[in-house]
């Protein structure tokens, strides 16, 4: 782990870019701000270097990161297969951005990405990097991968190719990562970033409004219907739980991030140090799980041991095949 690139790395980048003309950025299964914000900002930074770039997702983004630069030539494995594979298939180099193992790109996607041959270089800040990337800048001090990216192209010696809209994606990565600057993890050094993207041009406001002041009508009445009829808290153990099912998401219209920050809200309640948040996902009998901790509760082990899952230590994620039911009462069990 380093907050540097190794000079060995930056030689091997510079070897593989030489024999390289078209590069595939992607990142995890339902994309966050910091996967849309690393892909967008660093396949921005390549176009301007004159490489062929095309970012591919396993699945559609949230409608509130679509102001994002480059945002509407994204291609969506779920959606475009076949395209997307022959994207891959003749790709010299891919980057793999905010995911530790393929397992993140989902079972369809991952399990093509087997066979793939094409280099791959790997950024990202999660715990327990797997060893399938030909470079690997992987470090958990970071606040996103998008503060990586930003490093990567200091780095590299790209800062003249990072356009104010890259920045954009940068900083939306960022500002979501860390719930708008308030985690332990964000450090003076990622303020500089900040700092020296405005010195630059970049203008923070328009950002959160895009992120945050956007939502629709029906998903603040289904954060508000979760809030009030779908919580469960137990003070004894400062532990909180939300919960969605299918038929309830479906009466609000849910779309893709209605969801997203529900259960830090379960989080911010006073004493409670473990939240979760419990959604019934599409396919039946599975339940995709989010958790959040303050203090020293570690969420990624609690989520590899128990949930299939994995992420950080004060955020992370997973599934669970079972009822909803089944969940939380498993999730009480756990946690008592
Ligand atoms: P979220 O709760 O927002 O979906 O995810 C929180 C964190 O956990 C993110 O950093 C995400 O990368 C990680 N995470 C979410 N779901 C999974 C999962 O199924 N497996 C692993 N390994 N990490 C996950
Ligand atoms: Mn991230």
């Amino acid at each position: 782990m380093s907050r540097k690139l190794l000079e060995s790395d930056v030689n091997e980048i510079n070897e593989l870019l030489k024999k390289s003309k078209r590069i595939v950025i992607c990142s995890h299964y339902n994309p966050d701000g910091d996967a849309v914000g690393s892909v967008l900002g660093l396949s921005a930074v390549l176009k301007q270097k004159g490489y062929q770039v095309e970012a591919i997702l396993p699945n559609p983004i949230p409608r509130f990161y679509r102001f994002m630069f480059g945002a509407e030539g994204i291609k969506y494995y779920s959606q475009e297969q076949n395209e997307c594979e022959s994207s891959l298939c003749s790709a010299d180099l891919i980057f793999l951005l905010d995911l530790n193992h393929l397992g993140r790109l989902g079972d369809k996607m991952s399990a093509f990405f087997e066979s793939l041959e094409a280099p791959m270089i790997m950024i990202d800040h999660h715990q327990q990097p797997s060893d399938i990337a030909k470079v690997l800048y992987s470090d958990t001090t970071f606040t996103s991968t998008c503060e990586m990216v930003y490093h990567f192209v200091d780095q590299m010696g790209w800062m003249e190719f990072l356009s104010v809209r890259a920045m954009e994606c940068v900083y939306a990565g960022m500002v979501t990562d860390t719930a708008s600057f308030r985690f332990p993890v964000v450090t003076a050094d990622t303020h500089r970033i900040v700092a020296n993207m405005m010195d630059k041009g970049l203008k923070h406001a328009p950002i959160h409004q895009a992120i945050y002041d956007t939502q629709s009508e029906s998903r603040l009445r289904l954060v508000a219907y979760a809030l009030s009829s779908k919580l469960e808290v137990w003070q004894e153990s400062g532990v909180a739980v939300v919960y969605l099912s299918q038929e309830e998401l479906e009466r609000f219209n849910h779309q893709s991030g209605d969801t997203e920050g529900l259960v830090n809200q379960a989080l911010s309640i006073d004493g409670v140090h473990l939240a979760a948040f419990f959604k019934e996902s599409e396919d039946e009998g599975k339940i995709k799980c989010s958790f959040r901790s303050q203090g020293n509760f570690d969420v990624n082990t609690f989520a590899r041991t128990h949930w299939n899952g994995g992420g950080h230590y004060n955020a992370a994620g997973g599934h669970w095949v079972g009822t909803l039911r089944e969940a939380v009462e498993r999730f009480k069990v756990l946690t008592a």
